[in-house]
């Protein structure tokens, strides 16, 4: 069975004090994470070492880094090596947010060298792919993520893609309340598993979790989550607020 994850993107908010309230708001509710479902905190990088302290002895939580270098080490002022993550209890990778390909210009190819990296370091990725409201107007969505997900992922063996978690979040959606309806995000989960099938086989390709993400909240969670390759949501401005990110760890499938 395929794993479903609540991944909190808390992007470049909250200060510690704020930080530390909030998981700890979260961590203290009922939370009924059966086998097989997972939380993730994607904190800023200087709250790792709190996120990682307070998820010590909690069953399938995990803490994820927003990025890392698609260097090893070195002089690269300002990047942080997945060496340094996996040293402070980091076990995910977020890689190929859109926000990061668009302000930051990281390519798919330069994306595939973090995934190398993570690897070398037993770190999973969190891959996330999506297209802008203009391609989706032309119709050409598929073969947008077709690409991302050739030129970053497919270099990977079958042993490494079952290790990646990857999240769909069509750029129009992210932090724009506009949510995908279901049947949309679920069209194009099918057709990520379908490429997965292709390059993979099936049984690799259904055992990779593809997570929904943009607009994801309390509301509209359960309905996301229910559809049939929809293994969860990578959630922005709702992991922020405590209430509404554990009614979405509830609406787990
Ligand atoms: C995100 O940052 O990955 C995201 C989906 O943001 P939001 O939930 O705010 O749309």
């Amino acid at each position: 069975m395929r794993k479903q994850i609540a991944a909190a993107n808390w992007k470049m908010n909250l200060n510690l004090e704020e930080a530390t309230g909030l998981l700890k708001n979260i961590l203290q509710a009922p939370l009924q994470l059966l086998p097989g479902r997972e939380v993730i905190f994607a904190v800023p990088f200087p709250f790792i070492p709190m996120a990682a302290e307070k998820s010590v002895g909690k069953n399938n939580i995990f803490i994820a880094a927003q990025n890392c270098s698609n260097k090893k080490s070195g002089a690269y002022t300002g990047e942080t090596a997945a060496f340094m993550l996996q040293s402070v209890g980091v076990q995910y990778i977020i890689i190929g947010h859109s926000e990061r390909r668009e302000y930051f210009h990281e390519t798919n190819a330069m994306l595939a060298e973090i995934i190398d990296q993570c690897f070398l370091h037993q770190l999973q990725p969190l891959f996330c792919c999506g297209e802008p409201l203009s391609v989706r107007e032309e119709g050409k969505e598929m073969d947008y993520v077709a690409r991302q997900l050739a030129e970053s992922l497919f270099h990977l063996t079958p042993e490494q893609m079952q290790q990646v978690v990857i999240a769909y979040e069509p750029i129009w959606a992210i932090g724009t309340g506009k949510t995908a309806t279901t049947a949309q995000a679920q069209e194009m989960h099918a057709f990520i598993r379908q490429q997965l099938e292709k390059k993979y086989g099936h049984h690799i390709a259904q055992s990779v979790s593809i997570l929904y993400g943009g607009s994801v909240k309390a509301a509209n969670a359960k309905e996301l989550f229910s559809q049939p390759d929809v293994d969860g949501g990578l959630v922005g401005g709702a992991s922020l607020q405590a209430a509404e990110f554990i009614t979405i760890i509830q609406s787990l499938d």
